[in-house]
Order: C-alpha cells, then sequence, then structure tokens
C-alpha cells in the first residue's frame, strides 16, 4: 500500500489539481490531514474533489471546525475571520455536514504510522521545540507521525536526542524510517506554502519500504489568485500564494 498525504490544501483546487496530476501512479490511498478550507476560493470544490479520492485516513483541521461552526473565530485573526466567514456562507450545506463529521486527530493508519493536524495530545495545538516533539510520540505508539497545520515542510527524528533533518528544500526530499527511530514529519501544505518557496507540497508514505517523501510541484498560482479575488476575500490571501508565505 503507497498513500498520498494531503494537508492544508486550504480551498486551493488548481494546487490540489496539480499534486494529484504530479502524483498519479505513485500512491493507493489518501491521507488527509485537515484544514480543507479556509483562506481559499474553491471550499465546495475542493471537498467535492476529496470526496471522489480513496481517502482511508483523515483527520480534522482548526479551519474545518470554524467553517462548520464546531469552534468559534475568536483564535482567527481579521484576515483568517474574514476567508471563514465567508467559507461558512458558500459552502453547500451537504458540504458544511461533510466538515462537520470529520473526525477528531490523532488517528492511526497501521503499524508504522499516525497522522494528526497540529498535535497528538491537541488536534490545534502547534509543536515548536523539543519537549512538544518528544511528547509527540510516545514510545509505545508507532514509530511516525504526520502532522500539518504549520504549513512548513520538516522532518524530526528522536532518538537520544531531538533532531531536525532540515533544511527540507528541492523538488523531492526522502527518508527511511530507521528501527528503534521514532520520526515526526510534516509534508507541507499543499494548497498554502509557508517556507518560502510557492509550490505545492505534498507526501508519499510507502510503509513497504519505510519511507517517506515530500514533494514539491508547480501550480497554476495565478488561477488560484483570481478565484480569491473573485470572490471578494482579503487581497493579502492571493499576494502570499506567490511568496509561499
Ligand atoms: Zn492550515
Amino acid at each position: 500500500m503507497r498513500y498520498l498525504v494531503l494537508s492544508d490544501v486550504h480551498a486551493n483546487l488548481e494546487a490540489l489539481s496539480a499534486v494529484l496530476e504530479a502524483s498519479d501512479g505513485e500512491w493507493d490511498e489518501v491521507l488527509v490531514l485537515g484544514d480543507l478550507v479556509g483562506y481559499g476560493g474553491d471550499p465546495n470544490a475542493v471537498i467535492d474533489r476529496i470526496k471522489t479520492l480513496p481517502v482511508t485516513g483523515m483527520v480534522r483541521g482548526n479551519h474545518d471546525k470554524v467553517a462548520c461552526g464546531l469552534d468559534s473565530v475568536d483564535g482567527f485573526n481579521q484576515i483568517a475571520r474574514q476567508a471563514i466567514e465567508w467559507t461558512t456562507r458558500v459552502l453547500t450545506p451537504e458540504n458544511f455536514r461533510w466538515l462537520a463529521a470529520l473526525p477528531r486527530g490523532p488517528a492511526s493508519v497501521d503499524a508504522l504510522t499516525a497522522i494528526c493536524h497540529g498535535a497528538p495530545w491537541d488536534e490545534d495545538a502547534y509543536m515548536f521545540d523539543e519537549r512538544d516533539l518528544e511528547r509527540a510520540l510516545p514510545l509505545s505508539g508507532p514509530p511516525l507521525c504526520l502532522f500539518g497545520h504549520t504549513h512548513v515542510p520538516s522532518i524530526f527524528r528522536i532518538g537520544a536526542t531531538v533532531e531536525a533533518m532540515l533544511p527540507v528544500r528541492g523538488e523531492r526530499c526522502r527518508v527511511s524510517i530507521e528501527a528503534d527511530q521514532r520520526y515526526l514529519v510534516n509534508c507541507g501544505a499543499v494548497g498554502q506554502p509557508r517556507d518560502g518557496d510557492a509550490r505545492a507540497a505534498f507526501g508519499l508514505l510507502e510503509p513497504a519500504a519505510r519511507a517517506v517523501t515530500i514533494v514539491r510541484t508547480p501550480y497554476d498560482v495565478a488561477g488560484a489568485q483570481g478565484r480569491i479575488l473573485a470572490a471578494g476575500l482579503p487581497s493579502v490571501l492571493a499576494q502570499r500564494l506567490a511568496l509561499g508565505r
């Protein structure tokens, strides 16, 4: 079994389409790590596309929760708030209910892998320091945890110490999951990268080979920007896509 790993699509249909095209033939099933909506201009089209995929593992993100009323917008800045309130207004009733039914993370995939949006102990938490990372991977759990939320591709190996295997650069970055080590891997954001690289980011997980590959692919940024502006959303949301910030 090979998996396509999608996180933080953020209603960016152009980026999602490019990722599906670039990864064609390289996976059997799909893992979705949350934040399908928010920021971008195509929430319904993105959800409808995800529904057509063979998704076997999925957790919700903080934007998904706020869009369907499960959480309040109080934690969002003004721009994120404007985008999520617009999203709530345009979601079809069916997609609103579909978002509301998404499961809370973490979720286990197999003996090797678990997935979450923010952190295993709190779906909305950002993992920053070594203590967070060590806490994220109990010795008894699967050795690999895939996470999202920060929109920054990153690989941490936890042995005797926490080691950041950075920088994650280039078109493909493959990491082998060694025995007796634990790993936290963020495959980056499909729809709103924040590491200074405007290309869409996704992951390919090969449990049999004990490997994860972080992949970057260009997409129609101008098209996605046009959808944001056409929706009347803040122009900074369109500008940041070109910067990858
Ligand atoms: Zn996000």
